[in-house]
């Protein structure tokens, strides 16, 4: 099936006692025994597994091509619980450009219980150089946040394998609708549900898809029962809810993503700008051979310096200043001030995530606010 019927049908089912069409959303924490001792029902007891649960987790294995899923609170939670599966000792290798919430996990709370290196991971021969005998996870982010670079995942995979280790890619600024990592090699996806899955900027949620159920997978499920970071029935509903209009809602952002870059890409008054679907990308060839589509995510630097990109952000009407990103309202941020002192962001870059509102307000405010 495609993506567009597996995002309305795969996370839906018609009830069998009310036959309600759409699913009932389920409060009980706790699920009744029959009188031999089983579970009809298939649910024991809410923090393990719940029908809303089950049915987001079917949704997103079949739209990542997964063999399961596992659904979490947020998409910290999720990348915590992968680390939190890993042997002591073990080492990883990250972009150096990693989402600050997660490499600020590794820095400061698994800080002696795993090493890790932050590197360029584009560059094969840094990644070769960094690979230890303990290296258990590389770790990827592509297209990256907030810099937009791309990184080449059949050959971070390749280098990997020969050394069996784990690659997991999060794949929040992609989507399933724009790539696909499982079938390009790797082992593990990462989301984080709060962005496009959700895309109304209304719930917290993240969630990872592995391509098999290993021991590895079933170390994470452990992590995730016995620690309870888990989604809400609600937020569960909301979620599959939201899903149904994914792959039609990231076409409107890719749209106005691309001719927006487009626009910006010819303002005297823009330094540059990133966005994988503009051939001056430095990876647009490898985001070509890996993506369908290129995101609705942007970021532009402004000439003048923090000054000039600050007065930019200011001027603007449309586009609201405030973190996040994949909701329906187009978003702008000046990232530097959010990821803290160790930041390699530029101090005079926006970023932009481009919402569904139409393209031509959009230019006409960043038009008027660059003027
Ligand atoms: C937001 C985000 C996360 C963290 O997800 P939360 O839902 O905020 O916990 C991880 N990775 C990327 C790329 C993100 O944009």
């Amino acid at each position: 099936m495609k993506i567009e019927t597996i995002a309305i049908h795969a996370g839906n089912r018609t009830d069998e006692t009310s036959k309600a069409v759409i699913q009932p959303i389920v409060l009980s924490t706790t699920f009744e025994r029959a009188t031999d001792g089983t579970f009809p029902g298939g649910h024991i007891y809410s923090r393990a597994s719940n029908p809303n649960r089950t049915l987001l987790e079917n949704v997103l294995a079949k739209l990542e091509g997964g063999a399961d899923a596992a659904s979490f609170s947020s998409g910290n939670a999720a990348g915590m619980s992968v680390f939190q599966s890993l042997p002591p000792g073990t080492h990883i290798i990250a972009p150096d450009d990693m989402y600050h919430g997660l490499r600020n996990q590794l820095k400061l709370l698994f800080a002696g219980i795993l090493t890790f290196d932050f590197i360029d991971i584009n560059d094969s021969d840094v990644l070769q150089k960094h690979i230890r005998p303990e290296t258990g996870l590389i770790w990827i982010e592509t297209p990256s946040n907030p810099l937009l670079k791309i990184t080449d995942i059949k050959k971070v995979v390749a280098i990997a394998r020969k050394q069996g280790i784990k690659v997991a890619c999060d794949n929040t600024f992609a989507t399933p609708v724009c790539q696909q990592p499982l079938a390009l090699g790797a082992d593990l996806v990462m989301h984080s549900c709060t962005k496009y899955f959700g895309g109304h900027s209304d719930l917290m949620g993240g969630a990872l898809i592995t391509i098999e159920k290993d021991d590895w997978w079933q170390k994470i499920r452990q992590v995730q029962e016995m620690g309870g970071a888990i989604p809400s029935p609600l937020d569960c509903y909301m979620l599959t809810r939201s899903i149904k209009t994914l792959p039609y809602r990231i076409r409107g952002h890719v749209h106005n993503a691309q001719l927006l870059a487009e626009f910006l890409q010819k303002q005297p008054k823009v330094e540059s700008v990133m966005y994988p679907g503009l051939p001056s990308h430095p990876q647009h060839e490898i985001a070509k051979a890996q993506m369908t589509s290129f995101g609705g995510m942007l970021s532009f630097c402004v000439k003048g310096g923090q000054d000039e990109a600050a007065r930019v952000i200011n001027k603007l009407k449309i586009f609201t200043r405030a973190t996040s990103l994949g909701g329906v309202e187009s978003l702008v941020e000046h990232r530097a001030t959010v990821e803290g002192p160790d930041t390699k962001t530029p101090f005079n870059l926006l970023r932009v995530s481009v919402g569904l509102e139409h393209i031509d307000d959009l230019i006409a405010d960043i038009e008027q606010a660059l003027g």
